[in-house]
């Protein structure tokens, strides 16, 4: 069993109420999740402010073990799924649960804390800080969670070497391809040891065969996790155990 690998009754979360055991609460739950976003940009004539819809009504399960893909349209929702899922935006009407934890409830600080510690997102850019090694992008969510240097570096460098990167702790994402630069991405995402993880169009900039490499690991993640995974890539989605499509924010099938 790899570094990327965890096992299944080592779940420590001290959030959750219930003891480990056939009544765990799912992963991710999402009841009747609608979002609309407010236009900055002026109001109508009458006075009302517009807005947009971007999600209507999802509801959504997802236990650890499980990879869900969210497939759509460009503008169908599906990072603003995502982005409710991590706790970076809280919508409009519903519920979302992190391992029974209802999100929507939260104020911003305690939401940031359950996103820190629970959450691993993988973006299309990969979003790594340019300045920072390949190690020390990888390390810097664990500065947040009060981990020494040490024991930082450590880990980071176990996890670059299991994506594979253990020869570029030291290079600088401008020094990386694409696809070496998203595989620092997915340690990143990895370093907490979260239970969900959220993957935005993950190969959306990777060629087939780097493509390749990033779902394997996406793959080999899903085994003791919640893997959502947004994507308009047929073999991306292949990796889910279940695909979810949206369209204009709504589910419109639900297969596998
Ligand atoms: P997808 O990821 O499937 O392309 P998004 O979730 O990004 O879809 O967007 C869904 C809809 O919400 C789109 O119509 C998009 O233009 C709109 N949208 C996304 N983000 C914002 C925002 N911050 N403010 C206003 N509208 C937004
Ligand atoms: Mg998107």
């Amino acid at each position: 069993m790899g570094i990327l690998d965890r096992s299944p009754v080592t779940t420590r979360s001290s959030d959750t109420e219930t003891d480990a055991g056939e009544n765990r609460p799912p992963a991710v739950r999402l009841d009747d999740v609608s979002h609309e976003y407010r236009l900055a940009s002026g109001r109508f004539r009458s006075g009302q402010s517009r807005s947009l819809q971007a999600l209507r009504d999802v509801s959504l399960d997802v236990q650890p073990g499980t990879i869900v893909g969210i497939k759509g349209p460009s503008g169908s929702g599906k990072s603003t799924l995502l982005h409710a899922v991590s706790g970076l935006l809280v919508p409009t009407s519903g519920t979302v649960s992190l391992l029974g934890i209802d999100l929507t409830e939260l104020g911003d600080r305690r939401r940031a804390q359950v996103r820190r510690r629970h959450v691993g997102i993988v973006f299309q850019g990969f979003h790594l800080l340019p300045s920072l090694s390949a190690r020390a992008n990888v390390a810097l969510p664990l500065v947040g969670a009060g981990v020494g240097r040490t024991e930082r570096r450590t880990r980071a460098t176990e996890l670059l070497d299991a994506v594979g990167l253990g020869e570029r702790t030291t290079h600088l994402p401008g020094e990386l391809s694409g696809g070496e630069c998203q595989r620092v991405a997915i340690a990143r995402a990895l370093v907490t040891d979260p239970d969900v993880i959220v993957a935005d169009e993950p190969t959306g900039e990777l060629d087939t065969k780097t493509g390749e490499t990033v779902l394997d690991l996406l793959t080999e993640l899903g085994r003791n996790r919640a893997v959502l995974v947004a994507s308009h890539d047929a073999t991306t989605l292949s990796v889910a155990d279940r695909v979810l499509s949206l369209h204009d924010g709504q589910v419109v099938e639900r297969d596998r």
